[in-house]
């Protein structure tokens, strides 16, 4: 279940998402959400304009976070995200003591539509993030948005197969 708060915040991911793939980077949309609800910050993959593989929007909101919240304040934050954390941005989310994250699709279902997509395996093995950040809070994945979010990655694939 996720409620009516939640899922404007993950239609905004799915918005940023689309932002990056008009900008010929990876549909990956992600906003920090203060304990009180207040969207803190928001980002978008960036992996293609600035030429970087490890700039995705959660390991950006992780930092932003480190810099500008204090430690109980990180904790009471939830990440709603488009996809679910790689590896990498769960262990800097696990870091810096961010609190809940809630996903649409899951690394799992994600590699799963890149594989029928032919797109060559990733580098890096799309571990759940409960098994990076042990004890962490996980909601999704979020059905109703699902399509959304593939939809991007078809889009965004044959934009990149067209040159
Ligand atoms: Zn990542």
């Amino acid at each position: 279940m996720t409620d009516e708060a939640e899922l404007r915040h993950l239609r905004r991911c799915v918005e940023l998402a689309a932002e990056a793939v008009d900008a010929g980077d990876e549909p990956f949309g992600s906003v920090l959400v203060g304990g009180d609800g207040t969207v803190l910050a928001e980002d978008r993959n960036r992996e293609t304009s600035l030429a970087d593989p490890t700039r995705h929007p959660e390991f950006a909101l992780a930092r932003w976070a480190a810099a500008h919240m204090t430690a109980d304040e990180r904790r009471a934050a939830t990440v709603f995200t488009s996809g679910e954390h790689c590896p990498m941005c769960a262990a800097a989310h696990g870091w810096v003591g961010l609190g809940r994250i809630v996903y649409i699709v899951s690394s799992v279902q994600l590699d799963d539509w890149l594989g029928e997509l032919g797109v060559p395996a990733s580098p890096v093995r799309p571990f759940p993030v409960s098994e990076v950040v042990p004890g962490i809070e996980v909601r999704g994945p979020v059905p109703a948005l699902a399509d959304d979010v593939r939809a991007l990655h078809v889009r965004f694939r044959e934009a990149r197969a067209n040159g």
